[in-house]
């Protein structure tokens, strides 16, 4: 996809903040630090779109990054960031579940792993949670510049297996290894 147009068009902590245009919605989800700022910058051909942090667990609103006036992209707060308080996990279950849930305009749900190891135990959660509430799921396995490209069909094997979403593709914002992939499965859940 040839993005002509990536904008952070809103963040939101509450539902009235949300965009009211009606256009379709990608959200992503992912543990803290995994690398989905980068994701979306490297989407986006942008070097600065999306805040990239070598600290965990900084992003606690909902940015809403519009491409070609024609979608949104929707970073979620991450999950697994042991360094919160309770309270403020509660909060963060309640407003990301809501989102997921209720957001009428969600066309989709990216999910980011690190594809140099296993799914997580919140991973595993958070793909039986998606996956209880029907959503189109692509699983994104980033970091993959990380790892020899030999091991990269075994890891992403593996991540499919143990999540089972609609798709799971391997990437790198490194590199841009997969970019076209994501790319494509957008085009096809707006297209259909
Ligand atoms: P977020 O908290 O999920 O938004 O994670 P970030 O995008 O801020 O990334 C966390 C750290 O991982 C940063 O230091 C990134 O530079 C690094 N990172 C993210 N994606 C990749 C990748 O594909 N390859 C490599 N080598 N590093 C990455």
């Amino acid at each position: 996809m040839q993005v002509t147009e990536a904008i952070l068009a809103g963040t939101a902590v509450s539902p009235d903040r949300f965009p009211k245009d009606g256009l379709p919605e990608f959200a992503l989800v992912g543990r803290s630090n995994v690398g989905k700022s980068s994701l979306i910058n490297r989407l986006a051909m942008r070097k600065k779109l999306a805040h990239t942090s070598n600290t965990p667990g900084r992003t606690r609103t909902l940015n809403f990054y519009r491409i070609n006036s024609r979608f949104y992209l929707v970073d979620l707060p991450g999950y697994g960031y042991a360094q919160v308080s309770k309270s403020e996990r509660l909060r963060w279950g309640a407003m990301v579940e809501n989102f997921l849930a209720h957001r009428e305009s969600l066309a989709g749900v990216i999910h980011v792993i690190d594809l140099r190891h296993p799914p997580t135990a919140d991973d595993r959660l958070m793909a039986e949670w998606l996956r209880a509430h029907d959503l189109a799921v692509l699983v994104v396995a980033t970091k993959a510049d990380k790892i020899a490209r030999s091991r990269w069909e075994s890891h992403r094997r593996q991540a499919e297996a143990t999540l089972q979403p609609s798709r799971c593709v391997v990437f790198s914002a490194e590199t841009g290894a997969g970019r076209d992939q994501v790319w494509t499965w957008v085009v096809e859940r707006l297209s259909g």
